[in-house]
């Protein structure tokens, strides 16, 4: 039956109990660990009537195993009655058993550790042989190293912290809250990288065979992060240069591969910078090589500041570094950046104790126009390198002449830019708007720049270039200002009923200060708000995902009035155009170009159809380009609001609108 009669102390204490006592009446299959070992121990049993030095694992108390071998005999009781007992002799092997498999699952783990498995197959195989030998526990393992540098602590043996415990959880095999044992996972160095856990089922002090298994696991699991880190350590020199600790010519060209094949697939444009050193071999030789390296760790630390974190930098060997930009928003962009780059060289290096100027030449290659490979990208930079060198040093060449040549003015352009602000050459023209019975309703303010060599240079011309380089942020402070300006003076005039309607470049409105910049040139010269007008790009109105909603609110609730410029050249959602707080529309002058005597049925259409829809969604419009009579009574009859071009007024100084001005503050429209 399995009912236990009695036992001696030894026995009883095995099992983990006090008392043989304790143990009588209970049935002895619940002792055994493992039902199918117990039922081939029991056919055995019943088989040959007894057995001897059979191994088995029983169960102790607090949950934990020991092996035992067996020593049973059926005991007939002298009464012929044929019943009987069955008595027997434990023989307790649990050390040398659970040393024994603990060394064979070591073993596997250390081999696996050997085979440079990865961690995620080597940490739940240690908290399985772990449990496998300790089935009443619960083992947990944090290490948070493995993610990025957390602290993890613990004293050996001792109960872990909520945290910690809390952390072992997060990475399986561990049920949150409760109490448990940890054990530190250390380096080699004896820093703690991570917490073992274990659990037994009930509160109580490790055995000393959890203990052991529990450091021993712990070393293992050491070894195996301290395995990584080094092949971690090895993938990387092979990919770095060990003087600057930037990427090498092998990764450099990975990098370039994987670039490439994202610029090919979002269409994005990519440029590679091929940089080297002018006249490093002389440092070198003179100085010797100890010097040369600093100057080189030196040369790498500038560059690396002067890029993006999503750019690459790399040492392709000697003196030569190479720059990957992507992505980058073209030609222009990148030959900024080169710029930025020649600029590390203007301040001296100290080598060996003196200040040494260094210069360096530079290779532009841009995907796509000059290749759409690697090794392609990397010989045309090198040439345009080795040009640049043959130019004097200390530059930077693009590979095609033509683009070299196109940089080079925009560069130039953007150097007389500069200067032009600091000199004063802008001044600000006024092209009048008339509504369609004569009267003047306003100026829109077109900037000018007159170059004391080159004469005048259109917007067009040097607009975009504002923009690119960042410079149309002050220019456009500048024109706001002057604009506002000559209101009051006007105002001053007595003609108060004028609004200056004010270009206002898509980059000056993604600039966060641009609204409080309106504000404040608003009020400290106290101009009404009401008297500005701000003219922003259909794109710039219509796109939903930037900040622009916000910013148009604002600037609409001061008071200002907003006109949406160019209109019918962009890709206007209505449905948007709709919401959004703009009160006027600025026809674009195409339409009205292309209103000619003969070809008008269609054209008017379109013109007519403008007019239309801004009407329905309560917009004024006005109608820019106004060139000739037919034009003027056309847009007039539509009941176009407001009319301006060269047929009405062209762009011209303030001084030229005295006399027109006059007549309007004595009420006497033109
Ligand atoms: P826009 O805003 O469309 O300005 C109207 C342009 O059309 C002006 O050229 C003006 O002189 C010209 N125009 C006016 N009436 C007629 C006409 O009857 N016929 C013809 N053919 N043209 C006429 P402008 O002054 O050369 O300005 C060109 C562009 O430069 C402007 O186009 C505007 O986008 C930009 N711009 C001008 N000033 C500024 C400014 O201060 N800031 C910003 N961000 N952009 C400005
Ligand atoms: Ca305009
Ligand atoms: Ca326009």
């Amino acid at each position: 039956t399995g009912e236990v009669l009695g036992c001696n102390l030894a026995f009883a204490r095995l099992l983990g109990w006090e008392d043989p006592a304790d143990l009588v009446g209970m049935n002895a299959r619940t002792l055994y660990a493992d039902p199918a070992d117990r039922d081939a121990y029991l056919a055995e049993l019943r088989r040959r009537g007894s057995v001897s030095g059979f191994p088995m694992r029983l169960r102790r108390r607090d949950g934990s195993l020991i092996w035992v071998l067996e020593n049973v005999a059926w005991v007939e009781d002298p009464d012929g009655s044929g019943e009987g007992r069955l008595e027997g002799i434990l023989i307790d092997v649990s050390d040398r058993m659970r040393s024994e498999e603990f060394e064979r699952g070591q073993r596997e783990l250390l081999a696996l550790v050997a085979r440079r498995r990865s961690l995620d197959e080597i940490f739940p195989a240690a908290l399985e042989l772990l449990v496998r030998l300790h089935p009443h526990l619960e083992a947990g393992l944090h290490l948070p190293g493995e993610a990025g540098h957390g602290q993890a602590s613990a004293t050996p043996g001792y109960e872990a912290d909520p945290a910690t415990i809390a952390a072992c959880a997060a990475e399986g095999r561990f049920i949150p809250g409760g109490r448990a044992w940890a054990w530190p996972v250390s380096d080699l160095e004896g820093r703690v990288q991570g917490v073992l856990a274990l659990r037994p089922p009930f509160p109580r002090q490790p055995r000393a065979e959890e203990r052991q298994a529990a450091e021993t696991l712990a070393q293992v699991l050491a070894l195996a992060l301290e395995h990584e880190a080094i092949s971690r350590r090895l993938v990387h020199q092979a990919h770095h240069d060990a003087l600057t600790g930037l990427p090498n010519r092998v990764l450099l060209e990975d990098r370039l591969n994987l670039a490439l094949a994202q610029a090919r697939r979002h269409s994005t444009e990519l440029a590679l910078l091929v940089l080297d050193l002018d006249g490093f071999k002389v440092i070198n030789d003179t100085l010797g090589h100890g010097a040369g390296d600093r100057l080189l760790q030196d040369v790498a630390v500038r560059l690396a500041k002067a890029i993006r974190a999503s750019d690459t930098l790399a040492r392709l060997g000697g003196d030569e570094f190479a720059i990957i930009l992507h992505p980058v928003p073209g030609p222009q962009a990148a030959a900024r950046v080169a710029e930025k780059l020649l600029a590390c060289f203007q301040e001296p290096f100290r080598v060996a104790g003196a200040a040494h100027t260094v210069s360096a030449s530079m290779g532009l290659a841009f995907c796509p126009q000059d290749g759409e490979d690697g090794a392609t990208l990397l010989r045309h930079a090198d040439a345009a390198m080795y040009r640049a060198k043959a130019r004097g040093k200390g530059n930077c060449q693009c590979y095609t002449p033509e683009l070299q040549e196109r940089l080079q003015e925009r560069m130039e352009l953007e150097r007389r830019l500069r200067k032009a602000l600091e000199d004063r050459e802008f001044r600000l023209h006024y092209q009048p708007q008339f509504r369609p019975d004569g009267r003047l309703v306003g100026f829109e303010a077109l900037l000018r720049w007159h170059h004391p060599e080159l004469g005048m240079i259109p917007p067009g011309r040097f607009i975009p270039v504002a923009e690119e380089c960042g410079l149309i942020l002050p220019l456009g402070r500048w024109v706001l200002e002057e604009a506002c300006a000559q209101m009051l003076r006007w105002r001053a005039a007595g003609c108060l009923d004028l609004r200056v309607a004010v270009n206002v470049s898509s980059i000056q409105f993604a600039d966060p200060g641009w609204v409080e910049t309106v504000a404040q040139t608003l009020e400290r010269l106290g101009l009404p708000p009401a008297c500005l007008e701000l003219e922003l790009t259909e794109s710039l109105v219509m796109d939903p995902g930037s900040e622009a909603g916000t910013r148009l609110h604002r600037l609409r609730e001061m008071g200002v009035s907003l006109a949406v410029d160019d209109f019918g050249t962009g890709y206007s959602s209505l449905s948007y155009l709709h919401r959004l707080p703009v009160g006027l529309l600025k026809i674009d002058q195409s339409f009205v170009r292309a209103f000619q005597p003969g070809s008008c049925a269609r054209e008017g259409a379109l013109l007519e159809a403008i007019v239309a829809l801004a009407r329905s969604l309560g917009l004024q419009v006005v109608a820019e380009g106004v060139e000739t009579v037919d034009q003027r009574d056309f847009l007039a009859g539509l009941g176009c609001d407001a009319l301006q071009g060269f047929l009405l007024g062209r762009p011209a100084p303030p001084e030229a609108f005295e006399e027109l001005l006059v007549r309007q503050a004595l009420g006497r429209p033109a």
